[in-house]
């Protein structure tokens, strides 16, 4: 870091010794300025914001005592450490200008070096209590301003904003699926993409927006003078060039994406900080449900939609554009796995995993469709049942042949393909918003389930209904072999296993899509010719 130059405020009623000051001093790279009465002095420290301040005691009208007790008593100057400098050489003297508040005493006439060397020391005083300040509101990891620091920043300029009359806008920007990325990557790699994040959020601010980390992987940018349409054109534009930046870990090209909450408000609506953040971090949970990767302002929660607003139609060109190659690569991926479940099927002699996926996607849409979820959220949780057993194609083939019960190792084994899947399929990066789903279908609703030992709503909605879908399919599929199976036990099994295994309220809406579907469910259609090989199933992990 650059040394700054100092500038220091003489305050002395005799023009003489200030210019000996003044020319002592100048080898130090001081700026000097100096006033020759205590009015003049006072007017001088509240506006020049000296980093020192050299004052004589004995002054006509106001001596150097007094005008030092006035500089301590306004908070606009209390702070600037003041060196007397008096031919007043007594103790007591000595004694009151340090009781005073003054950080040192040199008494005339001075020697220049002990002079320069108590200068010295101050100086180097300062910048220390400089860097302590400035580290105590930084945060470590992205160099951004902590939480702290922002909400002062924060409280400050809302009293401005009422004060001059403008608006203001709070962005809350959180990471989407980033617990995902750490468990794939790990938390260095985490760690890193917080540390980029940073930058860009830093590269990319206007001059006057104030960018903070608020916690974990969520951001603070604070905007002043800005109105809703302004805020919302700025939020898209940052989500954008985070979407489009090329992440990189672990030599993985990966997407990364963020979703963002904002509100803006006119000063004579701006009630306090928190009720910003409330309504904005209300904006971005309305951001995660939308989908994820998006921007939502308070209004548009609140039902206040402004329905003109002009949004870039470059935005949505690319946006269109970047989809339909997302959408592309999706398909061949999906191609792909399908393949390797029927080459997979075969090598196990086991038809039922090349049916299997094809199943439960069949299943879980059904039921998510009941529980009245987005059709963004249907369509995330369908290709999800489809890719969600793609770890087990690392698993020994002999273990899928075994007919006598597995070993604990086995088990073992078998419990790390949700992970496997993820870890699979993570660095395509174009399955982010379904990874969370697959790492989590077998987690149970008592928290007893694996990887995670999620519990309850921890588990993402996706997830709860995949494992539905799954486990239906699993005791199902067991039965294909046995003539004369219909769906009323599985479905009974199923509904046995509400509250403990399953979400209740996710198999309320299996129990009424069964009720709907289940002609038209694979079972209703089984064809035992279809299937020669006759091995028991092992999918009822
Ligand atoms: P969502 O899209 O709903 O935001 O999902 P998410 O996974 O991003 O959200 P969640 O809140 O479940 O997880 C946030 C994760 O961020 C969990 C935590 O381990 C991780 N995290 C928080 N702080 C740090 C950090 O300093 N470094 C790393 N590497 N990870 C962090
Ligand atoms: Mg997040
Ligand atoms: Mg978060």
């Amino acid at each position: 870091m650059s040394k700054k130059t100092r500038k220091i405020l003489a305050i002395d009623d005799d023009s003489t010794s200030l210019a000996i000051l003044e020319d002592r001093l100048q080898s130090m790279d001081l700026q000097m300025i100096s006033a020759k009465d205590a009015n003049k002095g006072m007017e001088m420290a509240v506006n020049e914001q000296p980093d020192l301040i050299l004052l004589d005691i004995v002054m006509p009208d106001i001596d150097g005592f007094e005008l030092c007790r006035q500089l301590k008593a306004d908070n606009r100057t209390s702070s600037i450490p003041i060196i007397f400098i008096s031919a007043k050489n007594e103790s007591v003297d000595k004694i009151e200008g340090l009781d005073l508040g003054a950080i040192d005493y040199v008494t005339k006439p001075f020697d220049i070096g002990e002079l320069r060397a108590r200068i010295g020391v101050v100086l180097r005083i300062i910048e220390l209590q400089e860097k302590n300040l400035s580290l105590a509101n930084t945060d470590e990891l992205t160099g951004l301003i902590n939480r702290r620091h922002f909400f002062d920043i924060f409280e400050r300029e809302v009293l401005m904003a009422k004060m001059k009359n403008y608006s203001l806008a709070l962005l809350m920007l959180d990471i989407d699926h980033f617990k995902s990325i750490n468990d794939t990557y790990g938390h260095l790699s985490g760690d890193a993409i917080l540390e980029q994040m940073g930058k860009i959020l830093r590269e990319n601010q206007y001059p006057l927006d104030v960018v903070a980390r608020y916690g974990g992987e969520e951001f603070l940018i604070l905007m002043p003078e800005t109105h809703t349409q302004k805020a919302v054109k700025a939020a898209d534009r940052l989500r954008g060039i985070i979407d489009r930046w090329e992440w990189k870990t672990l030599d993985n090209r990966i997407s990364i994406t963020t979703s963002i909450g904002l509100v803006a408000s006119a000063s004579n609506n701006i009630a306090n900080c928190l009720d910003m953040v409330k309504k904005a971090d209300a904006a971005l949970y309305a951001a995660k449900q939308n989908g994820r990767n998006c921007v939502i302002c308070w209004e548009q929660v609140n039902g206040e939609v402004e329905t003109n607003e002009p949004k870039a139609h470059e935005f949505y060109e690319l946006q269109t554009k970047i989809a339909s190659l997302t959408g592309r690569l999706r398909t061949q991926a999906m191609g792909t796995v399908s393949a390797l479940e029927k080459a997979m099927s075969i090598a196990v002699k086991d038809p039922y995993i090349a049916l299997h996926s094809r199943h439960v996607q069949i299943y879980a849409v059904a039921i998510a469709k009941e529980m009245n979820l987005s059709d963004e959220l249907i369509e995330r949780i369908g290709t999800a049942a489809l890719l969600h057993d793609l770890g087990k194609m690392g698993i020994p083939d002999y273990i899928f042949s075994k007919t006598d019960a597995l070993s604990q190792q086995e088990w073992n084994i078998i419990k790390q393909h949700p992970a496997s899947s993820v870890q699979i399929l993570a660095p395509t990066g174009v399955f982010n918003q379904e990874l969370q789903i697959i790492r989590h279908h077998h987690e149970r609703f008592d928290g007893t389930g694996y990887p995670d030992g999620l519990k309850d709503k921890e588990i993402e909605i996706g997830a709860r209904v995949l494992a539905v879908a799954d486990t239906f399919d699993a005791i199902t599929s067991d039965r294909l072999y046995k003539n004369g199976q219909t769906y009323e036990s599985p479905i009974r099994e199923i509904c046995d296993c509400s509250g403990s295994q399953f979400d209740p309220e996710v198999v309320e809406a299996f129990w009424d899509a069964s009720e709907k579907y289940k002609a038209e469910w694979p079972l209703s259609s089984y064809d035992s010719s279809l299937i020669s090989i006759q091995e028991p199933l092992l999918t009822k992990t």
